[in-house]
């Protein structure tokens, strides 16, 4: 059994706008979400979600369930990334095929909890509790080209921009004086 998909979603956690730190639960499902938004690789040129055979590999591994719908995978993969980088706060409509998303909710000893009942359901879930205790905003994508790693952002103001400041940032901040000292 997978306790990810069937953590609770804690009624105390809704008022957990701001600080760290986070609970055990909520972790296992930042670390579901990022593996899952990190499926596509901008470093490597690589994407677990073009073979059907990786993505069911991928599931297996991170979920211990399978995932019927690769395509459907993507298409909300590409949908909370561009979301998420963009920062932005309109709503998106729900791409067509992807309108039945497989997460149920039920009650857990009268508990209401989000599961999946499949793998994409499942980071599905982790997601929609990640959102629901106020935490989503602290999912972001490096903005480096050469990177687009998604992360969490644990600062305790949300300030954090580039996915490691020593690797990503000092990288950017050169190029950018480069451009500055060769434009002149
Ligand atoms: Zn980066």
């Amino acid at each position: 059994m997978n306790s990810k998909a069937v953590a609770a979603v804690a009624p105390n956690g809704l008022s957990a706008a701001t600080s760290e730190p986070v609970g055990p639960d909520t972790e296992q499902d930042i670390d579901l979400l990022l593996a899952f938004l990190n499926t596509i690789d901008a470093e490597t040129g690589t994407d677990v979600l073009r073979e059907t055979e990786q993505w069911q590999q991928w599931c297996l591994r991170h979920t211990g369930q399978a995932s019927v719908d690769t395509a459907a995978a993507r298409e909300i993969r590409d949908l909370m990334r561009d979301s998420i980088s963009r920062g932005s706060v309109e709503s998106t409509a729900i791409p067509p095929g992807t309108a039945e998303w497989p997460v149920r909710i039920h009650l857990e000893e009268g508990v209401p909890v989000a599961s999946g009942s499949d793998a994409l359901g499942a980071v599905l879930a982790a997601a929609f509790r990640i959102a629901t205790v106020g935490r989503w905003h602290r999912i972001k994508i490096c903005p480096a080209t050469n990177c687009l790693w998604a992360f969490y952002d644990r600062s305790r103001n949300r300030s954090r921009t580039w996915c490691s400041m020593r690797v990503c940032g000092n990288r950017e901040k050169a190029r950018s004086w480069r451009e500055r000292h060769t434009a002149q």
